[in-house]
């Protein structure tokens, strides 16, 4: 399925980019413009070594707001590339609501050590909406897994290898910014500082700096002040629940997959293993005041394996449907969710925040050649380019699967069914773990587009019949 739609949709890409470009503000469009935007990327590296004017005794000065995966990966890398990096978190304990599943690609990308990964996932089921449980599992090679990690694990550690890579960290809250008048003069960004003890108050503080990276999160104060416009928002919801020891065995290295209209009528339910319990979930992009309703439904479907558990904690948090329409604006850049960098459907985040992190932070790295010289719009924007050249094909794929299997029920029956396939699994989880559009094998591409049309044709005649 991954690869004929993959396919599909590079057709789709390459002959009107334009619909997409207009609705998510992203650049990648035909081969032959690709090709000048290489050019013109050349000419950005150019022009900045050209014209930026060179520093003197001291280094470029770049302020990362927020110490997520995104703000952590972007700090470590600027500060080893010689930049003199501020790194501003408001709680440095903080637990991001998340699910915590990555893939296996991220652990050897970002160099993880493993004790960091709480639980090793090597089983999946995906369940229909009438309950027909489907493992997605079977084609995994003995050293594959999907990592599941506490979010307060994994950010503390990225911004402790900033810090030990040089990055300042500033315990604060980001209000506001000054933006300057004049060309290459600084920002000035305010804050409330900490000083670990308490977030109510804090001291006022002002800190001057050449460039900023807004890794601040879906609710962005970054892109507040630079006008970066909104974006569509699914509400996630989360259970964190302590099983008793035989039912947490249970989920020892298990992930499971619940769709339906009953746990979402436009994404999907979850039970995930952590170190100690599991978290149960569930979102909706369209149905907002409903979430309570779906959330009960989830612990429903999955009643007989959770019963007796306790619920040790709730949390909610919005998760972005796509970027905004603005990520770049002179010497200030978006990345991870203040950006949108989630895929629809799947909910999937943190490897992307990390990475767009790291890129943007190379791009300026590169763009002021190790500090010495002052960066532009066109080094922030060379992150962009190279962003949205390596993953709109995945966020596109993402999203016309979504808009094909999510709408329902017969619909998602139709998915569970392809998801039986070998064929299916494999491409789903080599694009998964492994961030690359898998090469697929034409002959079982063959076979898989006439399963898909089938499949759909069956969904859409029972989605008639019950509708009469
Ligand atoms: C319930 C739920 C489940 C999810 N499950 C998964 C999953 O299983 N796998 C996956 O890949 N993705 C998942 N996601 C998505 C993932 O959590 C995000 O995409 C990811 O956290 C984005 O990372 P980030 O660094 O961009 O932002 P964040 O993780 O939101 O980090 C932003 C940081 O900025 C700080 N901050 C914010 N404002 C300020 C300010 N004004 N001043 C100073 N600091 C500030 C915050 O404290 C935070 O530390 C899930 C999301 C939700 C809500």
């Amino acid at each position: 399925m991954a690869s004929v739609t993959i396919k599909c949709f590079v057709g789709h890409h390459q002959s009107s980019p334009e619909k997409y470009h207009r609705h998510y503000s992203f650049t990648a469009p035909s081969k032959c413009v690709v090709r000048s935007q290489r050019h013109h990327r050349r000419l950005n590296v150019v022009q900045a070594a050209k014209s930026s004017p060179k520093i003197t005794g001291r280094n470029l000065r770049v302020a990362v707001v927020g110490g997520g995966p995104a703000g952590g990966a972007a700090a470590e890398t600027l500060a080893k590339g010689g930049i003199e990096t501020f790194l501003i978190e408001r709680k440095m304990d903080n637990a991001k609501p998340c699910g915590g599943a990555i893939p296996l690609c991220m652990v050897g990308e970002f160099d993880l050590p493993l004790d960091i990964i709480d639980r090793r996932v090597t089983k999946m089921k995906v369940i229909s909406p009438s309950n027909v449980s489907v493992d997605i599992h079977k084609t995994l090679k003995p050293h594959e897994y999907v990592g599941m990690v506490r979010r307060e694990v994994l950010d503390g550690y990225l911004r402790e290898r900033a810090i030990a890579s040089g990055a300042t960290i500033i315990n604060g809250l980001f209000t506001k910014m000054d933006i300057p008048q004049e060309k290459n003069a600084p920002y000035i960004l305010h804050y409330n500082a900490f000083n670990g003890e308490s977030v109510s108050a804090g001291e006022k503080m002002s800190i001057e700096v050449d460039a900023v990276i807004g890794a601040d999160g879906v609710n962005s104060r970054v892109a507040k002040s630079i006008d970066a416009g909104d974006y569509e928002y699914l509400i996630a919801f989360q259970e964190r629940i302590k099983l008793p020891e035989d039912k947490m065995k249970y989920y020892e290295n298990l992930a499971e997959m619940y769709t339906g209209d009953d746990v979402s009528p436009d994404f999907y339910g979850w039970v995930f293993p952590k170190s100690d319990h599991v978290a149960v979930g569930t979102g909706t992009i369209g149905h907002k005041p409903d979430i309570k309703k779906f959330q009960d439904a989830t612990r429903r479907r999955a009643h007989d394996k959770i019963v007796g558990g306790k619920i040790m904690r709730v949390e909610a948090h919005p998760i972005p449907q796509h970027p905004r329409p603005r990520r770049v604006l002179e010497r200030v850049a978006l990345v991870g969710d203040a950006a949108g960098y989630v895929t629809k459907g799947s909910g999937e985040g943190i490897y992307f925040a990390a990475k767009s992190g790291r890129m943007c932070a190379e791009a300026i790295v590169e763009g002021s050649e190790y500090g010495r010289r002052m960066v532009n719009e066109g080094d922030m924007r060379s992150y962009l380019k190279k962003w949205d050249k390596t993953y709109w094909p995945t966020f596109k794929v993402m999203d016309v699967l979504e808009r094909l299997f999510y709408r329902s029920n017969p619909a998602r029956e139709a998915l569970v069914e392809l998801f039986g396939n070998e064929y299916v699994q494999r491409m789903t989880f080599d694009s998964y773990m492994y961030k690359k559009v898998a090469p697929g094998n034409p002959l079982e591409d063959m076979k898989l587009a006439v399963n898909t049309i089938g499949s759909l044709v069956r969904a859409n005649a029972l989605s008639k019949k019950m509708a009469n």
